[in-house]
Parts: structure tokens; sequence; C-alpha cells
């Protein structure tokens, strides 16, 4: 009988949304909070090794009682869809195990036996009478700890590396992904996200099981509906004008905190740590392609709306700005429903879609133009957004801003 795949899951950041060495600091105060989380950075951005993390953390929290360990346990929130994706993992015939270094064992145990995996491992800790006694112990509490207990673990099963999945977050896993014949990130932090092949960000499992079994299953519907959101992002964009006419300054004042804010939280998703709602709207947005690294589509394009508001006249900001938001949209819906022959000199482009850019392009401009002015920045603007920029979202606005400026519009 063939044997499935042997499916690693990394604990920490991946089943349980947060860290339990983390959450077990937050208990004793934030001093030690905040101590915990600075090594653990350290630690991701692999500064640090696994070793010293665990020794310095363990050694902060002796004294605490079995009774904490248990409860913070309880308390940790898990990945939606975790048990189900577990349960499947298991139908399709494959073997589920649960390994941490940084959980101490009896933890992961109770876990892999509640979620259904096969087998669950963790760190050994010390204890003296019902507290920890502040040391580590085990083969997990090592760099090479993971490494060796799957070697053993898959020649029990007389079955190779390459039949091994690693799922996980952090850089103590590299090795083990570098090794394995299938690697998914999932909310990882920047150096697993370059490794790993494949990734899933957000606070849902589920889609894991598209990527266990003969590679990625294409989903053309998804792709369609993030384009869709995408563009519903774009529209709102149209809004902008409105509100600088009523209140100039903190529109503007606005669009740039949300740029700030979106920057961070790209910053955040980078490194494992998606930050909630602005994190959540960009991972449903984001094309597979951008999810290794930053999406600058937001920034540039908050960057072309806030200078058109800020160097041209209301009037031609009003219409360059709803070029932007509505042209570039029905371009790119268009484009992709009825794709068609490319342009002659961008062949990522269809004429169709080009041309469906061009009109909502007059539209917009001939309800606030003059015939010539409006009729030139429809085609100026067709022009740009046709050419092979990777981003268009500065270059259109100004540019169309710059040729309504001269033509005195
Ligand atoms: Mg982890």
């Amino acid at each position: 009988m063939r044997q499935g795949k042997f499916i690693v899951f990394d604990l920490d950041g991946v089943i349980f949304r947060d860290h339990y060495l983390l959450r077990l600091s937050r208990n004793q105060g934030l001093y030690s909070y905040l101590r915990t989380y600075h090594l653990c950075i350290l630690f991701d951005l692999g500064r640090l090794s696994i070793e010293r993390v665990l020794e310095e953390v363990y050694k902060a929290l002796r004294g605490t009682s079995l009774n904490t360990l248990w409860k913070v346990y309880k308390e940790m929130t898990l990945i939606a869809g975790i048990k189900e994706v577990i349960q499947k993992l298991k139908e399709r015939g494959h073997t589920v195990a649960i390994i941490s270094s940084g959980v101490p064992d009896f933890l992961v145990r109770d876990l892999a036996f509640k979620l259904g995996a096969d087998m669950g491992f963790g760190i050994d800790v010390g204890f003296s009478g019902d507290s920890l006694s502040g040391t580590v112990g085990g083969d997990l509490s090592t760099s090479t700890g993971k490494a060796a207990l799957i070697k053993e673990l898959t020649r029990q099963r007389d079955i190779g590396w390459e039949e091994v999945v690693v799922i996980a977050d952090d850089p103590n896993n590299i090795s083990i992904m570098e090794q394995a014949g299938l690697s998914i990130g999932v909310n990882a932090g920047l150096l697993v996200r370059k490794k790993a092949d494949y990734l899933i960000d957000g606070k849902d499992l589920r889609e894991l099981l598209n990527y266990i079994d003969g590679g990625e299953v294409a989903d053309q519907k998804r792709e369609f509906l993030q384009e869709l959101r995408r563009k519903l992002v774009h529209i709102w964009a149209g809004a902008v004008p409105f509100f600088a006419n009523v209140a100039f300054s903190p529109t503007v004042i606005f669009l740039t905190l949300l740029l700030v804010l979106y920057a961070l939280s790209e910053l955040g998703r980078l490194n494992g740590r998606p930050v909630p709602l602005f994190g959540s709207v960009t991972t449903a947005c984001m094309r597979i392609d951008e999810r290794r690294s930053l999406v600058t589509g937001p920034i540039t394009m908050a960057l072309g709306v806030i200078m058109s508001l800020l160097l041209f006249p209301a009037h031609v900001a009003l219409v360059v700005i709803w070029i932007l938001a509505f042209a570039d949209s029905a371009a790119t819906i268009v484009g992709k429903v009825w794709k068609g022959r490319p342009l002659p000199y961008n062949r990522s482009k269809s004429v169709v879609g080009t041309l469906a850019f061009f009109l909502v392009a007059c539209f917009c401009s001939f309800l606030c133009l003059s015939p010539i002015p409006a009729l030139s920045v429809a085609l100026v603007s067709s022009f740009l957004e046709s050419l092979p920029l990777r981003d268009d979202n500065i270059s259109l606005p100004l540019g169309s801003g710059i040729v309504l400026m001269f033509l005195g519009a």
C-alpha cells in the first residue's frame, strides 16, 4: 500500500495564532512581555538561536505554576479550520504531526490529541514541585532538533524527505523546509516567505488543502474576485475629490495617514504579524504572486491621488483622479473578461481593455472639461495606461494633469 505524506505542522504562529511563550510572559507583566517580544523579533530576524531564546525566556519564567501553563494554553486562539484540515488530510491517507520548539511536550501532545493529529512533540521543561524550574531540554530545544526528529520518524515509516510537507512560519523551520518535498508558509516571517513553495496569509487555514496533493489548484474564480476587490478599492478613490472640495486639508491628511497605516500593515504582514482589518483587506485583494513582497499598489495609488490634489486646480485633479479610479478599473475588468488581441507594443494589455479605458476616460473628462482638452486628456491617459509600466498609479494622473495644465484647461 502506498504511504501518504508526512505532514509536519509548526505550532506557534501557525496553529496558534499567537506565540505561547509570549502569552505566558504577558501573564508575568509588561516588562517580561516586552523582553520576550524583543527576543522573538531577534529570533525571527535570524539574529538569535533557538537555544538562546528558550534559555532566556524559560529562565525568566521560573516559578510559573503548572496551572498557569495549562490556563494560558487553553486560552490560545487557534487558526480557523485547523481541525477540519487535519481531518481531511488524514482522510486522504496522510500522517499529521505537530512539532514545536517552544511549547512544553505535554501540552503539544494534548493539542495533537484534541485536533485529531497522529502525534505531537514539544520541548522538555524542568519542574521543581508544581512550578517551572527555569530549565529546558529535549532534542527539540536545539536548532537541529526538528530535522533529527523528522528524519527518525520518516525512517520508521520507510519514506524519504520528498514525502515530507512542512507548514511553518519562523526561521527555526528553514532547514526542514529546505529538505522537505513541499513547504508552506503560514503568516510567515520574511525568511520563511522567501523559502516556502506556497504562502497562506490570514486567519483561516482551509486554503492549505489546495496545495498538499498535486500542487495548487488554479482557481480562476478566486483570481477574478481578487481583481474585482482591488478595483473596488480603486473606485473609492473617485470619491476623494468630493471630500477634498468640502474639506481639503483634512482629506489630504487622512489620505496620508491611510498611506502610512497601510505601509505599516504591509511590513507587519511580511514579518508574519498581520495587522487586523487592514491586513485582511490587503490579503483579500492580493494576487498570489504578490505574497512574497511588499504590495506597493495602494501606496502609489494614494501618492498619485495626494499629488494630484496638491499640484493641480480642483477641476483638473477631479478629472485625473476619476480617470485613475474608473478608467483604470474598467480597462482591467474588460481586459480580464474579454481578453482578446494584445496591444502590439505591450502584450500584457489588450486592445479591448485600452478601448474601454479610453471610453470611460472620455466620459470622465467630457463631464468636466470643454471638448478639446477633454479629448486630449482621454487620449494621453489611454496612451500612458497602455505603456508597459509596472505601476502607472503616479505617472497616469500626473502625466494627464500636466497635459491639461499645458492646454490651459
Ligand atoms: Mg512558529
